[in-house]
């Protein structure tokens, strides 16, 4: 394809519609793909800027005519990305960012081999629940028991970080934000063939730094704290 697609996939609850916002905002040619959706508009959404919202009825009607690029459902709900964003993005030489669920990026790895594709890890469940009952809060009520099962749908995904290219943990936004600039900017560079210049050397650097095989150290004490298997300290 001619641009990059990126793949951004986090628990709910992560931080990752900040830090889409912000590359949203720092980053030029990188068009952002409004998914479908079978859930009803939360908060101050708008049909067509964060989703298109649509009836079960439209989007089985999409499936049947091969319009999704993947689709998935989640937490009872359908989402998608139609093939055209991306047939879009391809014709006017842009890249394209997707946020979507860990099923839908398999579904766009094996379609998309050469898709970047980047996990937000929340820093421990502990903080995962603090900012999911703020959140619940901010909405109107907290339900504990959605908040418990966010949490086990959460430990689910990412117990599938090792299908992502880079990871970030998002314990301090500045510094995920930084991250998540670099990435994008080293891909950037690296497709094009470019040599980075001096000041794009530091973000190359960090770039690498967030490769899924770099990050055993990061992600050591989030995938302990999630208990889940993780991997052994390097030894002295
Ligand atoms: P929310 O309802 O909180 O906006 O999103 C719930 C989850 O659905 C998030 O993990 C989000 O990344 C995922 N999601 C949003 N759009 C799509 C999509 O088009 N396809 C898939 N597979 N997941 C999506």
């Amino acid at each position: 394809m001619a641009g990059i697609l990126f793949i951004i996939s986090a628990p709910s609850g992560s931080g990752k519609s900040t830090l889409v916002n912000q590359i949203r905002s720092l980053v030029d040619n990188l068009e952002f793909s409004v998914s479908y959706t079978t859930r009803a508009p939360r908060g101050s959404e708008e049909d067509g800027r964060e989703y298109h919202f649509i009836s079960r009825q439209e989007f089985e009607r999409m499936i049947q005519n091969d319009e999704f690029l993947e689709y998935a459902d989640v937490f009872g709900n359908y989402y998608g990305t139609a093939r055209r964003s991306l047939a879009d993005a391809q014709a006017h030489g842009k890249d394209l960012l997707l946020d979507i669920d860990v099923k839908g990026a398999a579904q766009v790895r094996r379609k998309v081999p050469q898709a970047v594709s980047i996990f937000v890890m929340p820093p421990s469940p502990d903080i995962l629940a603090t900012r999911l009952r703020n959140r619940s809060r901010a909405e109107g009520s907290i339900q504990e028991e959605v908040i418990a099962r966010r949490l086990a749908e959460a430990r689910q995904e990412i117990e599938n970080y090792r299908e992502y290219g880079y990871i970030l943990v998002n314990d301090v936004l500045a510094r995920a934000e930084e991250e998540l600039l670099a990435i994008v900017t080293s891909e950037r560079l690296q497709r094009a063939g470019l040599t980075p210049a001096p000041d794009q050397e530091r973000l190359v650097k960090l770039a690498e730094s967030c490769r899924q095989q770099n990050t055993d150290e990061r992600v050591r004490p989030v995938l302990l704290a999630f208990g889940l298997p993780a991997p052994e300290p390097v030894k002295p």
